[in-house]
């Protein structure tokens, strides 16, 4: 089982994933956790990435497709994924069928909640601080989010594993509709 959660910033993505993780023993891989963490143990990577996170901008395909692959080609996670922020444009959702097709997997079940909740990241601000979080960069991490996710979600329509999910529910129960949808499949 590998799953794709995808949502604007503050919509709750990372909280619906460890709730569903805990359930179903799988690993939440976030995209922006990596690169955070690259920047805070000051990796060369890190140097690298921590300008263009700062302004709200992505990152490149080709250092997440590397990161993400580590992950993928390691067996102690085969079929155990949950991505969460990845992937984040066409490329990236293209680059991720193919590395799941080099090891031998796929994505059950992409989920995705089409609502835009700018309250949430304001709110998210003020909970976490984090510090890609000022207001300007909010608002540009959400527009980033918005200029590239719309053929990420066509992409995703062709295949019969998109589930919108309804971005007016609470977390807990949106992340009971996913694992309504993961129990399905398993039967
Ligand atoms: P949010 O979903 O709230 O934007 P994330 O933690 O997922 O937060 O991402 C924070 C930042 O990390 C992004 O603004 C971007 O700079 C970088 N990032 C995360 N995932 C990706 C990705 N898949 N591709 C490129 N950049 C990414």
């Amino acid at each position: 089982m590998n799953i794709v959660i995808f949502g604007p910033p503050g919509a709750g993505k990372g909280t619906q994933s460890n709730l569903i993780v805990k359930k179903f023993k799988l690993y939440q891989l976030s995209t922006g956790e990596l690169l955070r963490q690259e920047i805070k143990d000051k990796t060369n990577l890190g140097d690298q990435i921590s300008s263009t996170m700062s302004t709200g901008n992505l990152v490149s395909d080709q250092i997440v497709g590397d990161l993400i692959e580590k992950y993928i080609s390691n067996k102690i996670y085969k079929n155990r994924l949950i991505f969460d922020g990845y992937p984040r444009n066409l490329a990236q959702a293209k680059n991720l069928e193919n590395l799941l097709e080099k090891y031998d997997q796929k994505i059950d079940i992409v989920s995705v909640n089409l609502e835009t909740i700018k309250k949430r990241i304001l709110e998210r601000k003020i909970l976490e601080k984090r510090s890609d979080d000022n207001e300007e960069i909010a608002i540009k991490r959400f527009e980033t989010y918005e200029n590239n996710i719309k053929p990420v979600i066509d992409f995703y329509k062709q295949s019969k594993l998109l589930k919108v999910v309804n971005g007016e529910a609470t977390i807990s129960e949106i992340s009971d509709e996913i694992s309504g949808l993961i129990e399905s499949i398993k039967g």
